[in-house]
């Protein structure tokens, strides 16, 4: 599997402070499911990464295009556009498909008009596996059959227990230079699970990241109902490799990633004037809404769901054990999405009013963000009763809880400053 449920794809920094309307559409279509990988942290099954063709059909493509085009063209005014084909190998269905993809993402670009035309792009999911000639060919050939200038942009993904393999390490290297050099930028993808984070310290795979010439890192972690004893087997480790790779970003420019800042976003957003955070309630009405409207996924049956970021992309899907938005067919996305939305909210509230949560100080930031997801896994697939009923099911409660004691000694900083500047 090469991507969570849709990763986070920014082409550049978001602003810190979430905007009340957010300008950046976020689209992932999940079409392809094949995959030559095993990563332990898939949301895919193995069944479902055995197929060798796309798994969205024409009818239900082209249906949900239209309804993005809509959707798009409705949302403004947008910044930026992106576009995600995921989940798994596009390469493995050939180039033909790849021109056609890119051509129908381009024309939702266009639709949406955004104002950052050079940062607004098509993204495709690969794992960049197979021969180095026979793939560097294939994306040469996609590369010289693109029909518009919107960028394409492979998001290539890492199994983490692959990453101290001697053959494979120079071979990858070959390929991910020649996309590079053909599509302008990689972004790489890697899934966490207790396997994984055994196997690849965060110190391996920002060497990794950085010899390889990636301009991004994402880590996923998305825990689903069959995944769960490999996503929710050991979460101390796994939180524990978040906060040293979360650590590392800050100390080195060249690698950022996604959890940091989508969860000071978060605090940022909903931080009271006086310094207060307000109750979860306020905080998932607040901000939930305008992030389903401009974060959405679409599966290969046409249905809609709502794309959260907590550790990567993570969405309401049947594997999570969550229902989704309502399908294409339904009718309009803004329409199904106005449909859906007081049962989402409810849901949110009602996950985090249970358990450690409804006792937890970061309950309203957490909410904010989709770890609402993992937490419902966690219970539904009996992985929180390893844990005592204080504590935080996973990971979220030690990541928020550094994030947020970083923003606080930053803010009592710049506050100690003014008053001593106004002595
Ligand atoms: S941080 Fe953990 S305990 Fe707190 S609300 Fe989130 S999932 Fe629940």
């Amino acid at each position: 599997m090469l991507t969570g449920a849709g990763s986070d794809r920014k082409v550049v920094p978001m602003a810190p402070r979430r905007e009340a309307r957010a300008t950046e559409l976020q689209i992932q279509i999940d079409d392809v499911y094949a995959c030559l990988g095993q990563c332990a942290g898939c949301v895919l099954t193995p069944e479902e990464r055995k197929t060798m063709s796309a798994d969205m059909s024409e009818e239900t493509l082209d249906l949900a295009i239209e309804r993005l085009r809509e959707h798009a063209a409705t949302s403004g005014p947008l910044k930026r556009v992106n576009l995600t084909f995921g989940i798994a190998d596009h390469l493995l269905i050939g180039v033909d498909y790849m021109r056609h993809i890119h051509a129908l993402g381009s024309s939702v670009i266009e639709a949406g008009n955004p104002s950052d035309r050079a940062h607004s792009a098509v993204f495709f999911t690969t794992s960049l596996v197979g021969k180095p000639q026979s793939v560097i060919a294939m994306l040469r050939e996609t590369r010289s059959r693109l029909e518009s200038d919107v960028p394409f942009i492979p998001l290539v993904v890492l199994d983490g227990r692959l990453i101290k393999a001697a053959k494979f390490g120079p071979m990858w290297r070959e390929m991910v230079l020649a996309a590079k050099e053909l599509f302008g930028k990689v972004d790489l993808s890697t899934n966490l699970s207790t396997d994984a984070v055994g196997c690849m310290s965060p110190e391996e795979l920002a060497t990794f990241a950085a010899r390889n010439g990636f301009d991004e890192v994402t880590v996923n972690w998305a825990p689903t109902m069959r995944n769960a004893s490999g996503t929710l087997g050991d979460t101390a480790a796994i939180a524990k490799w978040l906060l040293e790779f979360d650590q590392l970003a800050e100390k080195r420019h060249s690698l950022t990633t996604s959890f940091r800042p989508v969860i000071a976003r978060t605090i940022d957003s909903i931080m009271c004037g006086d310094g207060h955070a307000p109750s979860l309630v306020n905080a998932v009405e607040q901000i939930v809404p305008e992030t389903i409207r401009k974060s959405i996924e679409i599966d290969h049956l046409g249905y809609l769901l709502p794309k959260f970021e907590a550790i990567g992309d993570i969405t309401h899907a049947d594997r999570h054990g969550l229902a989704p938005l309502g399908n294409i067919r339904d009718g309009s996305i803004a329409s199904i999405i106005d449909k859906a939305m007081p049962r989402i909210l409810s849901k949110i509230i009602g996950i985090h009013a249970q358990g450690a949560c409804s006792t937890c100080r970061h309950s309203a930031v957490c909410a904010g963000t989709g770890f609402h997801v993992a937490t419902h896994v966690a219970r539904r697939s009996g992985r929180s009763q390893v844990f005592a009923e204080e504590s935080c099911p996973h990971v979220a409660f030690p990541v928020i809880d550094r994030i947020a004691a970083e923003m606080m000694a930053v803010e009592a900083t710049a506050e100690r400053g003014t008053l001593w500047a106004a002595c």
